[in-house]
């Protein structure tokens, strides 16, 4: 396993200079874009690393997976899916386009509408520290903290994620203000996590919601099901149909760089890669996925 794993992050760091880190959010665009690295945590409790593993980045759209577990959590799967919908949207992440439209509601949680949408559920039950202690939880990271500049930077630089939040308001989708749901997600967005708290994460989604550490079931059956569901059809923005065809192994992606992956029932897989490709998704990250699902079999369909 190491020796894959050496060999992918070598695949992974001769690409990043094809891609480009963030910059629409300023701060992020102060990483290294030559960073990579990776982390698998298996079902028989090994972990294996290479890489930068333990630098932190901001876990930015990933966080759409946790919270969108918490509401599952809090309300069930019919009152959530009720205002959201399951549909990959085929636009960018935070596209504003169906939603100005006839749309009546976001087409999925794991886009920026529908995101929001999940923290106006959470928001109105949880605080923003009740949410961090969950997200250390899932993550396995006591030291996971807000970063304060990301989130900062973010904040002076939303319209586009308002103007979101308003027409959600308008369409009647919104469960508390605009801006306590926009704070709420912001924050969420700009938790600092390192590529060894994705891969925990990730196997706790693999393992049916039981950590492995303690046998203590922290998620449901039934949330993690559907949460590994819209990861599989959604996480990876507008590219997720391509990226289900030739890797096959449900993944959320984020604009910090990082990739949480899920192969079921035997192993979570964290990587850091802040060089991106024209749609979001970490250009290293993916190209270590595609070739670990070759080397072992981790297609879903395999
Ligand atoms: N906080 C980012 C935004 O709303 C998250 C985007 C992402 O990672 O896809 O634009």
């Amino acid at each position: 396993m190491q020796h894959i794993l050496d060999k992918a992050l070598r695949q992974g760091r001769s690409v990043t200079g094809l891609g480009e880190v963030a910059s629409y959010i300023p701060e992020l665009s102060k990483a290294d874009k030559n960073h990579v690295g990776v982390c698998v945590m298996d079902s028989v409790g090994g972990c294996f690393e290479a890489g930068d593993v333990e630098e932190r980045f901001t876990i930015q759209s990933i966080s759409k997976v946790v919270s969108l577990a918490v509401a599952l959590e809090l309300y069930g799967m019919e009152a959530v899916f009720g205002q959201i919908g399951m549909e990959p949207s085929g636009d960018a992440f935070n596209s504003i386009v169906k939603l100005a439209g006839d749309a009546s509601r976001p087409y999925n949680p794991m886009v920026n509408s529908g995101a929001i949408a999940v923290a106006s559920f959470i928001a109105p039950e949880l605080t923003f520290d009740e949410m961090l202690e969950r997200t250390r939880e899932m993550c396995g990271d006591p030291d996971i903290v807000l970063n304060e500049a990301v989130y900062h930077s973010e904040m002076a630089t939303t319209s586009r994620n308002r103007a979101i939040s308003y027409l959600l308001e308008s369409k009647g989708v919104l469960r508390c203000g605009v801006d306590e749901a926009l704070e709420l997600y912001i924050k969420m967005c700009s938790l600092n996590v390192t590529a060894r708290s994705l891969a925990y994460l990730g196997l706790l989604l693999a393992n049916g919601g039981i950590r492995l550490q303690d046998g203590k079931q922290l998620l449901q059956p039934e949330t993690v099901r559907v949460v590994k569901s819209i990861m599989h059809t959604c996480g990876m923005y507008d590219g997720s149909g391509e990226f289900a065809v030739r890797v096959g192994v449900p993944t959320k992606s984020g604009v910090g760089g990082g990739l949480l992956s899920v192969v079921n029932k035997r192993m979570g897989i964290g990587i850091f890669g802040p060089s991106l490709d024209k749609k979001g998704n970490s250009i290293a990250g993916e190209k270590i996925l595609q070739f670990l699902s070759a080397q072992m079999k981790l297609h879903v369909f395999d």
